[in-house]
């Protein structure tokens, strides 16, 4: 009974779903391997008519497959929209882009002919987070699928329903069976397959910890992994920066999806001469958000993912109270059914409070005043991860150049458009290493092999 469907607007129990056994998996693997031996020589147009084709089906069962996300998890339905329609999206770019992208590219060596070629490893692991159910599986079926590798999925364990839907959804557009497809596992059967000879590579989005512990078991086997791990992305607003703008920006940054976003805006850094008014119109904005039931356009705040979520946050403000920080506004859990948290505003935390390096995953801000540029970048660089971040000025130049001094995989200048198909996603430190989307995701789990021909003289 290890994969719980629970609505967290109630707490109440939708669906519930035994792990597989281990016959089962075994059976998974058997069918995955041979599928690739197929799969591999498959051309890439017709991978695309598969890939193009699910892109297509969930344009136009959008509302289908968003409401199943605001249900198992609780984003906002105009959320879940937004989330079908990008994953859409990026069906749609692998398909089209992907032979570009894996072409074989001449190099110029100083006797003969050379050329890299890219060709698929086999059978790829995915482990992946409930916060984006969908979207964070488009990220690896796009690519991995057209560049001809084939998956085996294990989904976060409280959106069984959405897995088993994005499984479904690729057999419909005609993948052939083993082509990708959905675990139903626990942790000990996730080793086994990272063990698994057949299996060449692992893809994880998820917490650091769950990073530490699928990358040490692939880096045991020897396998290429990829990690998408969590982040503390700071939001800076230098002092003359737009607040017409920053300030949505900030709301939005840090409260999209609950708050639950890997490269949401979590530490906000201000520059003391636009500081208290930037932090006014910031918490005004937070104190008007309306809880309610996600499914309903009107809920401006929407429930937190599971009642284990709500509390670890719960645990997280109080500790952070514990280490001297100041709450100004929130901090508490909303008195109605469900996991629902206010939107909240820290203070005063400091380098040796126990929160001052964490991740929130929720609605929760930290606030920080800087008297200068290079005390903002120093502070946003105080961090174990480095996922993205933000700089919010009037002078672009200013903005790109503190945004080069950051050190992320991703910074954004007046803007935190997080994702989109065309544009690598990733980061360093903590928040991990190897990137999905764009011309990068596609080239991580191929073999880059050299070709090298001519005439070359016999040795003596
Ligand atoms: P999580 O607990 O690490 O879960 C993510 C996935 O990893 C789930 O499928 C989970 O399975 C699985 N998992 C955890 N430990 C495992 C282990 N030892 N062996 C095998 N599988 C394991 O993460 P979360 O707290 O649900 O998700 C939020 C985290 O993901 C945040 O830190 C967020 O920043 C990060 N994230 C990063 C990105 C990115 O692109 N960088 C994107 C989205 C989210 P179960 O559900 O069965 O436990």
């Amino acid at each position: 009974m290890a994969y719980q469907s629970i609505n967290p607007n109630d707490g109440k129990l939708l669906k519930s779903f035994e792990h597989m056994n281990n016959a089962q998996l075994d059976k998974a693997l058997v069918d995955a391997e041979a599928c690739f031996q197929a799969w591999k020589h498959t051309s890439y147009a017709e991978r695309a008519a598969i890939v193009r084709k699910a892109a297509a089906m969930l344009n136009s069962h959008v509302d289908q497959f968003a409401r199943l996300a605001t249900l198992e998890m609780g984003k906002r339905i105009d959320e879940a929209r937004a989330e079908v329609r990008l994953s859409a999206d990026i069906l749609a770019y692998y398909a089209r882009h992907a032979e570009d992208f894996l072409a074989a590219t001449q190099l110029h060596p100083r006797h003969g002919h050379a050329r890299m070629e890219s060709s698929p490893l086999g059978v790829l692991f995915c482990v992946e987070p409930w916060n984006f159910p969908f979207y964070q599986l488009a990220r690896v079926a796009g690519p991995q699928l057209m560049a001809g590798n084939v998956l085996v999925v294990k989904h976060a364990s409280c959106v069984p329903q959405c897995a088993m839907a994005f499984e479904r959804l690729l057999l419909d557009a005609g993948a052939p069976t083993g082509a990708y497809t959905n675990l139903l596992i626990g942790y000990e059967q996730s080793d086994r397959v990272i063990d698994d000879p057949r299996v060449k590579g692992v893809a994880l989005t998820g917490s650091v910890e769950a990073g530490r512990r699928v990358a040490a078991r692939a880096g045991q086997n020897l396998k290429k992994s990829t990690m998408e791990l969590g982040g503390s992305d700071a939001f800076i607003v230098l002092d003359d920066a737009d607040l017409d703008q920053a300030v949505p920006w900030a709301v939005w940054g840090r409260m999209f999806n609950a708050g639950q976003t890997c490269c949401a805006a979590k530490r906000f850094i201000v520059m003391e001469s636009v500081a208290d008014e930037f932090l006014a119109r910031f918490q005004a904005a937070l104190e008007a958000l309306q809880p309610g039931d996600p499914m309903d356009e009107r809920t401006t705040l929407g429930p937190l993912s599971t009642e284990a979520a709500l509390l670890q946050l719960l645990a997280q403000v109080d500790a952070a109270m514990n280490g001297g920080a100041r709450l100004l506004t929130g901090g508490r859990r909303i008195a109605r059914e469900g996991s629902f948290m206010e939107a909240t505003i820290l203070t005063d935390i400091r380098p040796g409070n126990p929160v001052y390096r964490d991740e929130f995953f929720g609605p929760v801000a930290t606030f920080f005043r800087v008297k200068s540029e290079d005390e903002a970048v120093a502070l946003a660089n105080d961090s174990d991860f480095g996922l993205g971040g933000s700089v919010w000025t009037q002078d672009e130049a200013r903005g790109r150049r503190v945004a080069s001094r950051v050190d992320t995989g991703m910074m954004f200048v007046n803007n935190i458009d997080w994702s989109d198909a065309e544009l690598p996603f990733g980061g360093i430190g903590h928040s991990g290493y190897g990137r999905e989307l764009g011309h990068m995701g596609i080239q991580e789990f191929v073999n880059k092999k050299l070709v090298r021909s001519g005439h070359f003289a016999a040795p003596a």
